[in-house]
């Protein structure tokens, strides 16, 4: 069932409302407390412009690092709310209290179209705990709840998932933010409507991790791309010598059990750049998979797979791509990682949807530069992966479903 979400909601329904609004300001700090990177401040700014443009009152919710349910000043929301002041152009009155009297009386004492930040919600060990007080506490802050926090949204938390029950048992409703819907749509449509032929490519370091990802995408694909240290466990399945690479011997049996249903669907690495240290690029050199020697280890896909990759993609309508190729990390062995970007970048300017996954992944095509050359990068990192493996997230699936 579709969820309701902000789209659905007219003026009528947010005008002098107050929304508790949870977002995902867990931004990165440097050691002097000072914000190293705001994308995930700016990208909440389109649910908080529609709210304020509507005369709504924002109360905002978010957690920020792992302060581990106690106070901790390092972990303190008062940075970002100078810095969404900055943004909005408009006073973001911070509030640190992170439920309870004095934040019940600052919500209630917002005007139309004004907007407070709460204190980071882990600061009290309910929130992760999804305390049903907590929860209620939080409810009483306002007549709608909204989530636009994709990235936490795979946890059932008091400021994700019990606030919205609260709301709903007190008659209200619960309806995803536009970052949210985005995210849904993007990552929905990719998984359940894609345009033909669908290429998956997956790397990262470990199968186990992904496992469900490859199980989920293996019906659904036309294509399934093998990149990364995982590619290292399907070498071993099909009897190959792997030096030192990182390899899971615990899943060589389901590695080989893969090719087997697959068939050609599945694509591995015909060849590797392997090195003896991450550190020795000296070291660096490209080989056949049937050709890693004692002492070295596989770091990143050869040429030969880049380009066998890439001719897959030049053909794809929807592309999905969670984990690098590559140790991208390290610039002798990210050229694979950063030529499947490009190419990716390629298929989306000529018009094949391409959507990726993972926290890794973002941040390699982020340094990279290519973050705006694809339909759609996800915000979520844990998140996007629990979506992929076709798991039902709580913080979604506590939204109220949209109506007719
Ligand atoms: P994501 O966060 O996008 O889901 P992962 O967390 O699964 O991605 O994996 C990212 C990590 O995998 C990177 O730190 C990268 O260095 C590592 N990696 C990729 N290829 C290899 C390899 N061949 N050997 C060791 N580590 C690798
Ligand atoms: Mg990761």
């Amino acid at each position: 069932m579709a969820k309701l979400t902000l789209h659905d909601l007219g003026d009528a329904d947010l005008r002098g409302r107050r929304v508790v609004t949870r977002v995902d300001f867990n931004v990165p700090l440097d050691d002097q407390g000072r914000i190293s990177d705001d994308t995930r401040i700016r990208a909440t700014l389109p649910t908080l412009d529609r709210l304020r443009e509507t005369g709504a009152r924002v109360v905002l919710l978010s957690h920020l690092g792992r302060p581990k349910g106690k106070p901790n000043p390092a972990m303190s929301l008062r940075p970002v709310a100078e810095r969404l002041t900055e943004l909005l152009g408009r006073r973001v009155d911070f509030v640190p209290e992170t439920s309870g009297a004095a934040a019940e009386q600052a919500a209630g004492s917002l005007g139309d179209g004004e907007v407070l930040l709460l204190e980071n919600t882990r600061f009290d060990a309910g929130d992760e705990a999804n305390d049903p007080a907590i929860s209620e506490a939080l409810a009483r802050l306002g007549d709608l709840y909204v989530n636009d926090a994709f990235g936490a949204a795979h946890r059932a938390h008091a400021s994700t998932t019990g606030v919205a029950e609260a709301m709903k048992r007190g008659g209200k409703r619960a309806a995803a933010g536009l970052l949210m819907a985005q995210e849904l749509e993007y990552l929905g449509r990719a998984l359940d409507q894609p345009r033909r032929p669908f290429v998956a490519i997956l790397g990262g370091s470990k199968i186990s991790g992904k496992i469900d990802v490859i199980r989920a995408l293996l019906p659904r694909a036309d294509r399934l791309l093998i990149g990364g240290a995982m590619a290292n466990t399907f070498f071993r399945a099909l009897g190959l010598a792997t030096g030192d690479s990182l390899v899971e011997p615990d899943r060589v049996e389901l590695a080989a059990e893969l090719l087997r249903e697959a068939g050609d669907k599945l694509v591995i690495p015909e060849d590797v750049v392997v090195a003896r240290a991450l550190d020795d690029s000296g070291s660096a050199q490209t080989v056949g998979r049937d050709a890693i020697g004692d002492g070295f280890r596989a770091l990143d896909v050869g040429p030969v797979t880049r380009t066998r990759f890439a001719g897959e993609l030049a053909r794809a309508g929807t592309v999905l791509w969670n984990g690098p190729l590559g140790v991208f990390e390290e610039p002798a062995f990210a050229a694979g990682t950063e030529f499947v970007a490009r190419a990716l970048a390629e298929a989306t300017g000529r018009g094949a949807v391409t959507v990726i996954g993972g926290g890794d992944s973002a941040a390699a095509v982020a340094v990279l530069g290519l973050a705006d050359r694809f339909t759609h990068v996800s915000t979520g990192g844990g998140a996007s992966l629990e979506f992929m493996e076709g798991k039902e997230l709580p913080g979604i699936a506590v939204l109220s479903d949209r109506e007719g």
